[in-house]
């Protein structure tokens, strides 16, 4: 059949592609709601994260990367507040039924959903510019959610993987930076298949006073932490885990505005008290997931402070802001 003109209905569509079986729905797919049962004494952390052709992602971008990084970033958030994933809804905007298309997207957004035991319990199909928005559902302790709000003076900073990768992904797809074949093998992921940590986040409940993911940069995001938790941060940057390839490119204002500034690194972000040290190590070990410890949580009247390998401060750089 050919992909452009086979005539698919809203309802083949959705059944084809978006409906299997699921696990934890009292009812999915094909009512007029979905009914879902959280567990007793579990409260439900919901976000929603959309993208949109031209802004979030190019044009005839992958469909199967595509499919991936939408849950990937909703996932992320439940990652973040240290809920574990069960249900998602799609709202999907297609300019033309491509049959190839949808079958490639779904294919990356389940083979996701399937590692979570994510179920897909319902969602809306339209006609229009290519827009994807996804809301997720997961569960958690009420007392054991990670939130922005709970940091505290002396608390060490953390943060998970390596930053600026995704960043640098950007910049040498949109021609600003020149980086060979095996460069861009190396950071393309970081930006097109970013991995959501959603073990660390369970595994962080009751040590983690405080986190967030990083999805706009590290100095905005942690910003957010800062703000709500009404305290200050001192980072020294020579201890951030950057990226392996900016140690080949020998770029500083390109590193440091992709480490500090840069989006969609889906790290987490997290404080945690020092006597914690020895259990977080052990977290990196189990997890197979480099835990750095990047500064430690200050008063909040000394804001946001990040030092150089010389103890300079450097200029604490804008992050990415939609409406700027
Ligand atoms: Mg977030």
């Amino acid at each position: 059949m050919d992909a452009s003109t086979s005539v698919v209905s809203e309802f083949d569509l959705i059944r084809t592609y978006f409906t299997r079986p699921t696990r934890h729905a009292v009812l999915g797919v094909g009512d007029d709601c979905a009914l879902l049962q959280v567990q007793p004494n579990n409260v439900l952390a919901v976000s929603t994260d959309m993208l949109i052709e031209g802004r979030h992602f190019f044009a005839h971008a992958d469909p199967r990367q595509l499919g991936h990084k939408c849950l990937a970033v909703n996932l992320s958030d439940l990652a973040a507040m240290g809920a574990t994933p069960r249900w998602a809804t799609l709202a999907l905007a297609l300019p033309a039924v491509d049959t190839a298309w949808l079958r490639e997207f779904s294919a990356g957004l389940f083979a996701l959903a399937n590692r979570f035991e994510l179920d897909l319990v319902g969602g809306d199909t339209t006609r229009g510019p290519l827009a994807i928005c996804i809301t997720i559902a997961g569960e958690v302790p009420a007392a054991q959610s990670l939130r922005r709000a709970g940091a505290r003076v002396g608390d060490a900073l953390w943060v998970s993987g390596s930053l600026g990768g995704a960043a640098l992904a950007l910049q040498c797809a949109q021609g600003a930076v020149h980086l060979n074949a095996e460069q861009q093998t190396a950071v393309n992921p970081c930006l097109h298949t970013p991995e959501p940590r959603v073990a660390l986040g369970l595994a962080l409940r009751g040590i983690a006073t405080a986190a967030i993911d990083l999805s706009d940069g590290l100095c905005g995001d942690l910003g957010h932490v800062l703000t709500q938790s009404g305290v200050g941060a001192t980072i020294a940057y020579a201890n951030l885990p950057r990226h392996p390839v900016f140690h080949e490119l020998q770029h500083t204002a390109l590193e440091q505005q992709c480490v500090l500034a840069g989006g969609d690194d889906y790290e987490l972000l997290f404080t945690a008290p020092s006597r914690a040290q020895r259990t977080i190590e052990q977290l990196a070990a189990t997890h197979q997931l480099p835990l750095t410890q990047i500064g430690m949580i200050t008063s909040a009247d000394t804001g946001l402070v990040v030092r150089d390998a010389q103890g300079q401060r450097l200029q604490v750089p804008r992050s990415f802001d939609h409406f700027a």
